[in-house]
């Protein structure tokens, strides 16, 4: 089934935070959140549950997060 990527890299401060998202297709034609699935799918008893999202925090920024940059103004 489909589901989210959600890119959350650790910044300067420390703290992971979510910088993108990106939804990843699974290519299977019997899941409704697919491309692959057929628009006049009827009737449709394809898979309509997205998969959990997922957190991606591999990788740094170098630049605080969100909520540091505020407070250290
Ligand atoms: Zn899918
Ligand atoms: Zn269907
Ligand atoms: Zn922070």
């Amino acid at each position: 089934m489909c589901h989210v990527d959600v890119q959350m890299p650790t910044h300067s401060c420390g703290h992971p935070e979510a910088i993108s998202e990106e939804k990843v297709d699974c290519g299977r034609k019997n899941c409704s959140y697919s491309a692959q699935h057929p628009a006049g799918c009827k009737p449709c008893s394809c898979n309509k549950t997205m998969g959990p999202r997922k957190s991606i925090t591999s990788g740094n920024v170098d630049k605080p997060c969100y909520r540091c940059n505020k407070q250290a103004r």
